[in-house]
């Protein structure tokens, strides 16, 4: 039997009321947070780090995936405003169709820390959301842990930007989690950085292996870039081979490897691995510590492996490993439309769109799945749009969800996950909660398509 504790009722001081409350101050937090408070409402950030940016920063998680639609039109005006500060302070350096892909996450850090501060957004970090307080489909207030103790946050509109939708599940609302056929979640990762590493006799080591190899796949001399998996054979797979052979790797470590060069900082790379395939529960505390102790552990061994085997990699070291676990799929919340792999594939358009991508579907394992749908509409637009209905909390009039927790199914999921889609859906939500405060209405009743043309009016572009 479960063994429990009664907890005594006791008395909560209020900390502070607010307009808009975004809990989590991640890729789409801050997004949210700040178009908010550009919209002239007091707002309060929640995070229970030290820092803001959530995957993208604390998670090192530094290359942003393009959107796959033409031109790769910021759909968010303040992803232009992050890219000209990553640009000025050369921190990007990648100008691919005017939207820079690999960044330094430290600057970045910095970057989005100061625009939430220039905005006027308050911020409380170091503070863990633990509970909601509902009454009749409205979030009156959080429930908040800090060292200062628990107290309570009232607030107008709610937007749930823990990627776990933690807020929405406190709440009462409904979610799915994970693949529906095996009920396993995406794989996760722990992503590390590496420095001390020589471009240069790197990049000629990836050359003088495609020649010896002959496979050209999954690697890139020039920018260093390289990738391994189970999907085909890499240029860098006889490596692991070799090496799983010499009990230098194990062979899950050859499952999914990929490395990405930073800007900015001429001998380091960005690691998007160690890559787990079990324990992988976004919301179980122990799957989390499993990897970051056994992640740790992976990450000594993966720079032994470079040091013997790879050319360039003599002096590496390791400067940074990630605090936050890399989570790609954990809950989606039920919202007023769910958007699903079928309205993907068939390019599906909606009036109120705040996204348009052309994304794949992109679910990791030891072989990519999904090809089970065939029937593309060709309407000479390439590409599919998330509708703001995504993003409303079925079932409440104040609460909003953004980020890769929005109203999706398993493999859409694995598609708009991606942060151009995730910081659209931030900055769409924080629009959308003012409005809402403005008008004086429900969620649910707020018409998505003043949402979208705010969004253009401020600067964000789409394809036409
Ligand atoms: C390993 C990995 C590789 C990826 N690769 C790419 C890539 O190459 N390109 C790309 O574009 N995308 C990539 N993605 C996807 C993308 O980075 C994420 O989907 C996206 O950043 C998620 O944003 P989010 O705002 O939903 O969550 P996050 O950015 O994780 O933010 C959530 C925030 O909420 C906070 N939080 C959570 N719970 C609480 C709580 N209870 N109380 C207070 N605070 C809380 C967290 O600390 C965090 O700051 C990758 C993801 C992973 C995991």
């Amino acid at each position: 039997m479960e063994r429990v504790y009664i907890e005594k009722q006791k008395e909560l001081k209020i900390y502070g009321d607010y307009d808009v409350v975004v809990v989590g101050g991640g890729t789409a937090g801050v997004f949210a947070a700040i178009s908010a408070a550009e919209q002239g409402k007091k707002t309060l950030i929640v995070e229970q780090f030290g820092a803001l940016g959530g995957s993208a920063t604390v998670g090192l998680v530094c290359p942003l995936m393009h959107s796959g639609v033409a031109g790769n039109p910021y759909n968010s005006y303040l992803s232009s405003r992050v890219a000209e500060k990553l640009i000025e302070l050369g921190a990007t350096k990648e100008p691919h169709e005017k939207n820079p892909r690999t960044f330094d996450p430290r600057v970045l850090n910095i970057i989005l820390e100061q625009m939430v501060v220039d905005a006027g957004v308050n911020v409380l970090m170091h503070t863990y959301f633990c509970d909601s307080i509902v009454e009749d489909g409205t979030v009156k207030g959080i429930i908040i842990e800090n060292k200062a103790g628990r107290q309570v946050i009232t607030g107008k509109v709610f937007i749930d930007c823990t990627g776990d939708g933690d807020l929405c599940v406190r709440s009462g609302a409904n979610y799915t989690q994970g693949n529906p056929e095996t009920g396993k979640n995406q794989p996760i990762s722990l992503r590390y950085v590496l420095s001390g590493i020589n471009y240069d006799r790197f990049s000629e080591y990836l050359r003088e292996l495609i020649e010896k190899t002959g496979i050209h796949y999954g690697t890139d001399p020039n920018c260093c870039y390289a990738a391994c998996s189970m999907r085909a054979e890499f240029t860098v797979s006889s490596l692991f081979d070799e090496a799983i052979k010499n009990g230098d790797l194990e062979e899950q470590d050859k499952w999914y490897w990929q490395i990405f060069q930073i800007p900015g900082r001429p001998d380091s790379m960005a690691f998007n691995c160690p890559e787990f395939f079990d324990k992988i529960d976004g919301t179980n505390p122990e799957h989390l510590t499993f990897t970051q102790l056994d992640g740790k552990r992976r990450i000594m061994k993966h720079l032994k492996f470079y040091k013997k085997y790879f050319r360039g990699f003599e002096d590496a070291y390791i400067s940074d490993i990630a605090g936050i676990v890399g989570i790609r799929e954990s809950r989606n919340i039920e919202t007023e439309y769910v958007i699903t792999a079928a309205d993907m594939i068939r390019h599906k358009k909606f009036a109120d769109a705040y996204a348009q991508s052309n994304y794949p579907i992109d679910v990791h394992g030891k072989i990519l799945q999904c090809d089970d749908i065939d029937a593309i509409e060709d309407d000479g637009r390439p590409y599919y749009e998330i509708p703001y209905s995504t993003i409303v909390v079925k079932g409440f009039n104040n609460l909003l969800v953004a980020g890769r927790c929005i109203g999706a199914e398993f493999y859409a999921q694995a598609s708009i996950r991606v942060q151009e889609s995730v910081r659209a859906s931030g900055e769409a939500a924080g629009i959308a909660a003012a409005m809402a405060i403005d008008e004086n209405v429900a969620l649910r009743d707020l018409d998505g398509k003043k949402v979208r043309a705010k969004m253009e009016e401020l600067g964000a572009e789409f394809a036409k």
